[in-house]
């Protein structure tokens, strides 16, 4: 590992000050999970560091009128102890709770985990489904887009080095969500497959849809033919069994250390099943 200097500003205005002095040799550090060790595996070029977990402009969950604002350093265990979370974003107090083990879940944070763009990142799947915004500021300089539109590819995103995320922002709407992960142990275990659902029903109708699964192609899948199987039906368990077969239809998985591009698709299937009977077949 190469010897770095972490750099800890106090405002937002600080860390633009440091970004410009590193001259672009810098990273952004929340909670380190990543970042330390792709360093440890010499994976870290960059002899700065800016330490941006104690900024304020990046903590806060908020519940608005028309949104809920979840600041990017917050931790995957802040996200899943929220009331506001749970109650409206229910996808993602899943997924945080899943989330690797209660020491990587008081470190881990939403910015890190979407800033790295593993396919197989628990939250930004979550995110994803729930239609985050991700609200992102270059230099004081801010805007909003999708969180979805991040993701390129593995490790691949669409941010600059110097954009920082700044929070989340996602619609208050009274919706079902669920996250449902695969991995080798319930907790402590990256997913081999997971699922995120969340949906609009109205007098039993999907009036909407969103379907997200993660670790089965290289970024997070949207199995557009599924959702629009689902779409204005008042679903029973076949439709849903055949907008699972869609679901597995859509990834692209690989063989890796953690599971055979096989056994992935067929899980896809599996889990996308129960994660759209869980959210699709319920009664309350
Ligand atoms: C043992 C172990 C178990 C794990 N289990 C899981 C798991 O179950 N599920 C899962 O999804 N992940 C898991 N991870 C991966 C990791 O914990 C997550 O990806 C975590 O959310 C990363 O967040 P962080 O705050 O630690 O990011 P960091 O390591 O600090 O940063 C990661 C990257 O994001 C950039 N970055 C961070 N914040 C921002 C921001 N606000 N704006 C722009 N760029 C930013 C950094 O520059 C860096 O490139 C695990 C990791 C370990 C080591």
């Amino acid at each position: 590992m190469i010897p770095v200097t972490v750099v800890q500003p106090k405002k937002l205005s600080g860390v633009w000050a440091a970004a410009r002095a590193a001259k672009g040799g810098f990273k952004f550090l929340a909670g380190g999970t990543d970042l330390v060790i792709n360093a440890r595996h010499g994976k870290n070029a960059h002899r700065v560091w800016i330490d941006i977990s104690g900024l304020k402009e990046l903590k806060g969950i908020t519940e608005g009128r028309d949104k809920i604002r979840i600041g990017a350093a917050e931790t995957a265990a802040a996200v899943c102890s929220s009331p506001a979370v749970r109650k409206w974003l229910p996808a993602l107090a899943q997924a945080c709770r899943h989330f690797a083990s209660p020491p990587l879940r008081n470190m881990a944070t939403l910015g890190g985990n979407c800033a790295n763009a593993s396919p197989s990142a628990d939250a930004a799947c979550a995110l994803c489904a729930e239609q985050a915004a991700a609200v992102i500021s270059r230099a004081g300089k801010i805007r909003r887009v999708a969180a979805e539109s991040l993701f390129l590819g593995p490790k691949h995103t669409a941010l600059s080095p110097d954009d920082l995320i700044l929070a989340f922002e996602f619609p208050r709407r009274a919706h079902r969500g669920v996250f449902i992960k695969l991995g080798a142990r319930e907790s402590f275990a990256i997913s081999k497959v997971s699922a995120a659902v969340a949906a609009e029903l109205r007098n039993g109708v999907v009036c909407s849809l969103s379907i997200r699964l993660g670790a089965v192609g290289p970024k997070i899948v949207r199995p557009e033919s599924a959702e629009k199987l689902l779409l204005g039906l008042r679903p029973g368990a076949a439709a849903i069994a055949d907008a699972a077969r869609l679901c597995a239809e859509a990834v692209s998985p690989i063989d890796d250390v953690r599971s055979t591009a096989a056994y992935r698709r067929d899980m896809a299937r599996v889990i996308s099943k129960r994660a759209l009977e869980a959210v699709l077949l319920k009664t309350s």
